[in-house]
């Protein structure tokens, strides 16, 4: 698994995080294999300054991660609810993903059961 959550994270929802198989083949090459520093995933009450500061200092592993694009699309595809994905916050990722429903939505055809 990609950065596993520091032992102080205390998710909502802790199943998904707790997958045991690599996240995909692009796995291998992730920058985070080894989250030592704890960085992608917030502790429990963590303060807004210091959630800030650990989000910078994981989208700089990001940004030298050769598989940001796989990471980022898997966990959008997911879509992964916590922690930092592909350089993006979880806050990030919804506001895509929101972008992403409302393009598809104007690009769809014409409902048939709808008459104009
Ligand atoms: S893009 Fe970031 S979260 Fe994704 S594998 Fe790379 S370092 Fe980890």
């Amino acid at each position: 698994m990609l950065h596993p959550p520091p032992e102080s994270w205390s998710p909502a929802a802790p199943a998904q995080h707790a997958r045991k198989e690599p996240a995909g083949p692009w796995h291998s090459e992730a920058a985070c294999r080894r989250d030592e520093a704890g960085l992608f995933f917030a502790p429990s009450r963590e303060p807004t300054a210091h959630r800030l500061s650990r989000e910078q200092a994981a989208k700089a592993v990001c940004a030298r991660c050769p598989v940001l694009l796989e990471c980022r699309e898997h966990a959008l595809d997911q879509p992964e609810p916590y922690g930092v994905w592909g350089g993006l916050t979880a806050a990030e990722r919804r506001v895509m993903l929101g972008r992403r429903r409302r393009r598809d939505a104007a690009e769809a055809p014409p409902s048939m059961g709808r008459i104009a």
